[in-house]
């Protein structure tokens, strides 16, 4: 059974992790803050992802590239040309504005004619489709007439692509070797929506990885099985995460093989992640536009090839996402429904909830002190509001694995009660073995 999408709404805004932007003026459409506790969450899925390319292994390096680029980036990349959407509008009472092939795609998934799709809406008939530039344009320079027509990024991945001279000198990398990158990204999506599944602004976490020719199917396969193993470990549900091969039809003009990693969202199965073989296509666009030998030399051989590109693209918000639906889940204890939120010990924003029983009988004291131990290892938080079950309640809805509450006993013989969000067992525990326990925990 898969949470609705209303239920993970609601518990990111009654939390606080993510809300509606700008509701002081009543909002707009599909834009959206994270709030403290979606922050602590995103930024571990950033590290983990950012962990697993450089931390573990050592022919991925780093990169942080500008949003606005020189335009002549997306001239050689195809975007200003091909970066559009078919965009149909309705025709009946609505006037909604679509995105056929998702509507072509929805229809499909339903068992449809897509070819006959209507307006969703209103059923009314659609217009026919129109290209639609997807870059958000501004201008540089203070006159706006006079100034340059820039592009904010669509996609991290240029950012990697312009860059491959300076690493190849700088890193002093060779093939196999690849390029990473977080950040921000823009597309004026036509049909945004599902909470932050599709926004107009989300950050990308991209990798390109470069290789000899010859060796890029191997490649390929490493790093479909490589990015689907990410998912696991991080306690996905295997039985709700896919690869799924794009068909021939669905392939972009670059790629020579792409297959998404598909999570089972409360939407149906649907793209978490993109990994393509692109084969040389960037590496000679931006050759080709910018004269630049975009290359490299086998300093042993003499040999001279341009490398080939296996690119794993992932989303920081919809992998968000992902896990928040993965984690959910509502259990009766006790005659009461418990929501919890099951996150993987590395990904919970809290890792340990220091609660004392009572404000009193040198509770707090002693709870303050172990809370200053433990907050120089792992993110905690200290909590004393409200009865120990309404704080445990909290703690298991933000998806604290672990609640250490002090009481008279502790005060007594120096152990604390440590609590499982999971299991819900409680064990007593010395307060000189908590720290290292909890380390050796997150680090299983
Ligand atoms: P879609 O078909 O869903 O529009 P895409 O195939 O265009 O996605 P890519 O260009 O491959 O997406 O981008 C790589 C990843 O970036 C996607 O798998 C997704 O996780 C994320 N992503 C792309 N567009 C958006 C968006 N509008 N909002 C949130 N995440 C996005």
């Amino acid at each position: 059974d898969i949470v609705t999408m209303d239920k993970i709404v609601a518990l990111c805004k009654r939390r606080g992790f993510i809300f509606p932007s700008s509701e002081i003026y009543g909002g707009v459409g599909s834009t959206y803050d994270y709030g403290h506790y979606g922050v602590l969450l995103k930024t571990n899925v950033k590290s983990e992802w950012w962990r697993a390319m450089l931390q573990q292994r050592d022919d991925v390096v780093a990169i942080d590239s500008a949003i606005i680029q020189s335009p002549r980036v997306w001239e050689a990349s195809g975007h200003l040309a091909g970066f559009s959407d078919p965009l149909v509008q309705c025709l009946g009472e609505c006037k909604r504005r679509w995105r056929l092939d998702h509507l072509q795609e929805a229809a499909v998934e339903n068992g449809e004619d897509p070819a006959l799709v209507r307006c969703p809406t209103c059923g009314g008939e659609l217009s026919e489709p129109r290209a639609f530039n997807l870059m958000f344009e501004t201008t540089v320079g203070p006159v706006r007439d006079a100034g340059a027509t820039v592009y904010l990024r669509p996609e991290t991945a240029q950012g990697i692509f312009i860059n491959f001279k300076n690493v190849l000198q700088f890193a002093r990398r060779k093939p196999p070797f690849g390029i990473a990158q977080v950040g921000k990204s823009f597309r004026n999506e036509i049909t945004p929506g599902n909470f932050i599944f599709r926004t107009r602004e989300f950050e990308q976490m991209e990798m390109e990885f470069f290789v000899p020719p010859d060796d890029a199917p191997r490649w390929f396969a490493h790093w479909l099985s490589e990015r689907e193993r990410w998912y696991h470990e991080l306690g996905i549900r295997p039985d709700h995460l896919r690869l799924r091969a794009h068909d021939q039809d669905e392939l972009s003009h670059y790629s020579s093989g792409t297959s998404d990693v598909e999570y089972l969202f409360p939407i149906g199965w649907s793209e978490l992640e993109g990994i393509a073989n692109r084969g040389e296509f960037d590496l000679n666009a931006h050759r080709t536009a910018s004269g630049e030998k975009l290359e490299y030399m086998d300093p042993g051989t003499g040999e001279r090839y341009t490398p080939h590109v296996i690119e794993p693209a992932a989303g920081a918000d919809r992998a968000t996402l992902a896990f928040l639906v993965d984690a959910y889940d509502e259990e009766e204890v006790e005659g009461d429904t418990r929501t919890v939120l099951r996150l993987h010990p590395r990904l919970a924003p809290v890792k340990v909830a220091v609660m004392p029983l009572l404000k009193k009988g040198g509770h707090p004291e002693l709870a303050r002190e172990i809370f200053a131990d433990l907050r120089v290892r792992m993110q905690g938080e200290y909590d004393e509001g409200g009865s120990i079950g309404k704080r445990y309640r909290r703690q298991d809805e933000i998806g604290t694995p672990w609640g250490v509450t002090i009481d008279h006993q502790s005060i007594e013989d120096q152990t604390v009660t440590l609590r499982d969000r999971d299991s819900l067992e409680q064990v007593r525990i010395a307060i000189d073995d908590l720290a290292p326990e909890l380390e050796r925990r997150l680090k299983a």
